[in-house]
């Protein structure tokens, strides 16, 4: 693909859990490099968006692309095919996601929650493996705290293990779905601190989250979705400080 093909291009995209209509027709293209930050209120529809850019949910119409390839879809002679789950989890190693809970294997170190998915997916052996996950670890200010078990770790840590985790597998794209939402307050610093330095160093994100700061210093584009919809999208100082929308500007006069 070249290098002006989005990393994400979603084109009209519905999604439906049974008659609940959740996604109303999602155009959204997120360029290489490029964090979206994507705001909006409960229930609008931001985790089912992520989820299905990362064919954790499936679709009602419209086409998601990553990296100019259509997904979770085969074409043929116009026909629309749905690829097996084999494939679909080949798509899916591409895309790293981060969640609101963390769920590190309790009984596994850090090094060893990162050495995971390499290892069963990527099918690596132990010491490459583990020199992979060091090298994550290090990323994310935790080389320390390898050796250490989940419950030896504070929420933050343990979110920053799982952005290693993610990292692990070497994606093309992070997604990260609130990742700070379940933090103490005094924790939430440090996660947005690895994610601002992610973002530097090139990687291309989709981030929902409340953290109205972050979006405003390390967001390219910020979204602004409502009951399904796009409401508004552009620059962050756009968006959340000059919206043109009566429904952004409600919101963003809660939230701030
Ligand atoms: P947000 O992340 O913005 O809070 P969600 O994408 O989680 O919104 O949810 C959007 C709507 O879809 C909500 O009404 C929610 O109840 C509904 N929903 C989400 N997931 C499911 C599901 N698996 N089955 C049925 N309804 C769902
Ligand atoms: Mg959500």
């Amino acid at each position: 693909m070249t290098a002006t093909t989005p990393m994400v291009d979603i084109q009209g995209v519905h999604k439906f859990f049974g008659e609940l209509h959740v996604l109303k027709g999602i155009d959204l293209q997120v360029q290489k490099g490029e964090v979206c930050v994507v705001l909006g209120p409960s229930g609008s529809g931001k985790s089912t968006l992520i989820r299905c850019i990362n064919e954790l949910e499936q679709i009602s119409a419209g086409r998601l692309y990553v990296d100019g390839e259509l997904m979770g879809l085969r074409e043929v002679d116009g026909v629309l095919h749905r690829l097996s789950d084999k494939q679909i989890a080949k798509q899916r190693e591409r895309v790293g996601m981060v969640f609101q809970r963390f769920n590190l294997f309790p009984h596994m170190t850090a090094r060893e929650n990162v050495m995971e998915a390499p290892r069963q997916v990527r099918g690596l052996g132990r010491a490459e493996a583990a020199q992979l996950a060091d090298e994550q670890l290090a990323r994310v200010g935790l080389s320390e705290r390898a050796d250490h078990y989940p419950s030896q770790l504070s929420g933050g840590q343990q979110q920053r293990v799982a952005i290693a985790r993610a990292l692990a597998m070497q994606p093309d794209l992070m997604l990260f779905d609130e990742p700070t939402s379940a933090l103490d307050p005094e924790l939430v610093g440090e996660v947005l601190a690895v994610m601002q330095e992610l973002a530097a160093s090139g990687m291309t994100m989709v981030v929902v989250t409340h953290e109205v700061g972050f979006a405003r210093e390390v967001g390219d584009q910020v979204v602004f979705m409502d009951d399904g919809v796009i409401v508004e999208r552009g620059a962050p100082r756009d968006v959340i400080d000059h919206p043109r929308q009566q429904r952004t500007a409600d919101f963003f006069n809660k939230v701030l």
